[in-house]
């Protein structure tokens, strides 16, 4: 009887152990992979809960792929910063315009929007709980390490690899062409591409769970993926640590020839 009740188990953790992602659905939380592999060993999955495999929560690189519209944009900002340098204002500020594309910020809203169905968090077992706001201590990253950032991570999201561009870039261009970028406090009220692509330094492990403001915890990331996941852990929402995948390469300059980020006689 009682090998038989083991075969029974072992036919129902085989065929999730080719996934080598298996959690345990404990109440409304999921336990870590090691504490499967102890509980199969113990024979005690009926104590601890349900398995499932990371089918029902699986690890992606981002929430949401790119909208082809991301690309176009970018393309036709890029246009518009070299017609802008020629003295070409008429013909940028055309450009400008047609990149603030619906498409965009409807995908943007479809990951950072409330009840987002790209973003769903899972509670993770010993993962550092969130710290109360009196005990935050909220360090921005320096010029210098805004940097190192782009030296090492070029213009281009970590987790969806959409390009960005920094603040400044997108404050002097709104300077000159005011109507064709619109930078309104609301969210309706920003251009679609430039908030997309507004460049965020992303705590890997968040601030509010007791991550610092070093390099290795830092990633540039486009807005949607920075405020989609909020303070929630990688694990948390089920998307990979980008840090475990070589950075592409890109020739997307985040139209920083408009603009250089500088610290001393070093720029990007
Ligand atoms: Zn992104």
């Amino acid at each position: 009887m009682k090998k038989s009740a083991s075969r029974k188990m072992q036919a129902r953790i085989q065929p999730l152990r080719r996934h080598h992602r298996l959690l345990v659905v404990n109440g409304d939380g999921f336990c870590c992979y090691a504490r499967v592999k102890l509980q199969y060993r113990c024979s005690m999955v009926a104590y601890f809960g349900r398995l499932v495999d990371r089918r029902d929560h699986p690890i992606r690189v981002c929430f949401r792929p790119p909208v082809p519209e991301i690309a176009l944009a970018a393309g036709y900002l890029d246009r518009a910063v070299s017609m802008h340098l020629k003295g070409e204002q008429q013909e940028a500020e055309a450009l400008i315009a047609l990149a603030d594309k619906p498409e965009i910020r409807q995908w943007t809203e479809s990951i950072w929007g409330k009840d987002s169905p790209y973003v769903q968090r899972k509670a993770v077992c010993g993962t550092p709980e969130v710290r109360p706001l009196v005990q935050r201590h909220v360090r921005m990253p320096t010029s210098a390490e805004i940097l190192a950032i782009h030296q090492r991570d070029g213009f281009n999201c970590r987790f969806c690899g959409i390009p960005v561009i920094r603040k400044e870039i997108r404050q002097k261009l709104a300077q000159d062409y005011p109507k064709a970028l619109p930078w309104g406090r609301t969210n309706i009220l920003q251009h679609a591409a430039f908030q997309a692509m507004w460049a965020q330094y992303d705590h890997v492990l968040p601030h509010a769970r007791g991550g610092d403001t070093s390099l290795d915890n830092l990633l540039l990331t486009c807005a949607p993926c920075n405020f989609g996941r909020m303070n929630s852990t990688l694990d948390e929402v089920g998307i990979q640590d980008p840090r475990l995948r070589a950075i592409r390469p890109s020739t997307w300059d985040g139209l920083e020839r408009l603009c250089r980020l500088q610290v001393g006689n070093i720029h990007v």
